[in-house]
């Protein structure tokens, strides 16, 4: 599912049509730096594919791979900050959530006023 026609801005960062800075990239993952950053260090884990909108959807239609991303939110809060971190999903418009291609922030350090993601 997604916001707009077409592929979704995360399918367009996976195709390489949008910049952006990744850390990481497996074969169903991309993590890359979020371009608004509300943390010291705040990256978004996303799956490759498009198919699910959230994480309700990931976890009824994937339960392995929302496993695989928070390994790999783990991992990466562990190389860029001292290991501990917040793991957001905004699920639902009314939650701030804008992008409807599910994707996790990875926040690490003090967050900047009135932030959660
Ligand atoms: O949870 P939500 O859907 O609001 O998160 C979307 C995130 O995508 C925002 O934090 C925004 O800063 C980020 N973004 C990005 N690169 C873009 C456009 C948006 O990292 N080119």
């Amino acid at each position: 599912m997604s916001d707009t026609p077409g592929p979704t801005l995360f399918s367009r960062i996976v195709a390489r049509e949008i910049p952006a800075t990744i850390f990481a990239e497996t074969e169903t993952l991309i993590a890359f730096a979020d371009i608004a950053p509300k943390a010291p260090v705040h990256i978004l884990v996303v799956p490759k594919t498009e198919q699910y909108a959230n994480v309700v959807e990931l976890a009824a239609g994937d339960p392995a791979l929302l496993a695989e991303l928070v390994a790999l939110a783990d991992t990466l809060a562990a190389e860029h900050s001292d290991g501990d971190f917040r793991l957001i999903f905004n699920t639902g418009a009314g939650a701030g959530q804008t992008v409807f291609h599910v994707h996790a922030h990875v926040l690490a350090g003090d967050l900047k006023e009135g932030s959660l993601g």
